[in-house]
């Protein structure tokens, strides 16, 4: 039985989590649920799924989440905190950790299980860009696995003998990932310069949190995805390609020098990927639709329009830059992402900020956490900055 922590509980990854937990209560136990400040939603999954402990990682919400939690006549311990999230990533209440808060507050307890040694399932993309270096270090010190629960990297580890081998050794040539090109595939700036943001988290093939669906509207969604290859896999960024491909049935692929490609496919439903990891090495049914090729009759791979999304080149920039830069990258991003949901800044103001954040703070070797943690607040700072300007 293992006993599953899932940081980010009440957000889209969390409930698909849940969703293929429920089916193998022989196999999964939820034994850690966290939240950000949904209460309700929070004691509700713990009625549900009865875990050992709950979390709001804001302290303002520790009374209210145990007054829903006494209403419901649950006794399930509670913690609050950011503190308390790392706490329970290392401790001995899970042996799995789903790390599914979204932006760089997920770092901190990403990092914990790492070092601890947990099955970190890595749905926190933000968190591998913005310290990469360190959180590869921590698992290595750690001594557990990490797999990913992104698609397309969850389709390289499936395609890739042994999940994360050293890739010259093993003969591979290039990695492919695919995007689905978001809901604006085929629009010109022009069309992009009233862009709300109910219209930019409408996205057409799958339903996930507000932050990642702008970052699919912009394709700094797949610029993240790239940085997240090279860390995960260790591919130099000429090895790392995208492709558009607007079914997202293909989640990925890998070219070998032999000129075979392997590719995973399935419907676009998370819990493929999250069933993957779960029970990897073995295999679980997660319920997801079969694959019905002949009704799909038909896969289009397109060239990503890169003049129109300036942002998958950026975070090229910064892969390439290396040291800090990307941790600039996810942070000005984090900043102008919330300040356009807010309907603060324009769709297309997006890519300025992020730009002229890594023009103004350029790049440092990276030395520790404490030096990433200030990285990442001066460039908040900055692209709050920028923004005044605009
Ligand atoms: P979401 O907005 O639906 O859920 C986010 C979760 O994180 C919620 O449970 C929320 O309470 C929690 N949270 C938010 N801020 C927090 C904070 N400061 N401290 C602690 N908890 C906090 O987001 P999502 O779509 O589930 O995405 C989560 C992560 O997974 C993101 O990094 C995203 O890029 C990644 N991801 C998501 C998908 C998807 O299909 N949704 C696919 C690939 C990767
Ligand atoms: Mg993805």
């Amino acid at each position: 039985m293992k006993q599953v922590a899932i940081l980010g509980a009440t957000g889209s990854i969390g409930s698909s989590t849940l969703d293929v937990i429920a089916r193998h209560p022989d196999k999964f136990r939820a034994s850690v649920l966290a939240a950000h400040r949904s209460t309700e939603a929070l004691a509700d999954l713990c009625d549900r799924f009865r875990p050992d402990l709950a979390i709001v990682a804001d302290p303002a919400c520790e009374a209210d989440l145990k007054a829903h939690l006494a209403r419901r006549g649950l006794t399930t311990a509670v913690a609050a905190g950011e503190a308390a999230l790392s706490d329970a990533a290392a401790s001995s209440q899970c042996d799995t950790v789903v790390a599914a808060i979204v932006g760089a507050a997920g770092l901190a307890s990403t990092l914990a299980a790492a070092r601890a040694g947990k099955r970190l399932l890595l749905a926190n993309k933000e968190s591998i860009v913005m310290a990469g270096p360190l959180l590869m270090r921590a698992l290595r010190d750690g001594g557990g696995d990490l797999i990913p629960i992104d698609s397309e990297h969850n389709a390289l580890f499936q395609c890739l003998p042994g999940g994360r081998p050293e890739l010259s050794a093993v003969g591979v040539r290039k990695l492919t990932l695919t995007a689905s090109g978001g809901p604006f595939r085929g629009r010109s700036r022009q069309d992009l310069g009233a862009i709300t943001p109910e219209q930019a988290v409408a996205h057409p093939n799958w339903r996930m949190g507000r932050k990642i669906s702008v970052d699919s509207a912009t394709l700094m969604n797949k610029g993240l995805e790239v940085i997240e290859a090279h860390f995960l896999f260790d591919a130099p960024p000429e090895a790392i390609d995208v492709v558009v491909h607007p079914q997202s049935i293909v989640h990925s692929l890998v070219e070998y020098v032999d000129g075979s490609v392997l590719a995973q496919l399935g419907n676009p439903d998370m819990r493929t990927a999250i069933g993957h990891a779960l029970a990897w090495p073995g295999r679980v049914d997660t319920a997801v639709k079969p694959l019905d090729l002949v009704a799909l009759s038909r896969l289009e791979f397109l060239p990503p329009d890169r003049a129109t999304f300036r942002c998958l080149d950026l975070a090229y920039a910064a892969l390439r830059a290396g040291g800090t830069a990307p941790t600039v990258l996810n942070a000005a991003n984090e900043i102008a992402v919330a300040a356009f949901l807010d309907g603060h800044l324009p769709f297309l103001a997006i890519a300025e900020v992020i730009e002229s954040c890594m023009d103004a703070l350029g790049t440092e070797p990276v030395q520790s956490l404490d030096q990433l943690i200030q990285t990442d607040l001066t460039a908040r700072h900055t692209a709050r900055h920028m923004m005044r300007r605009l």
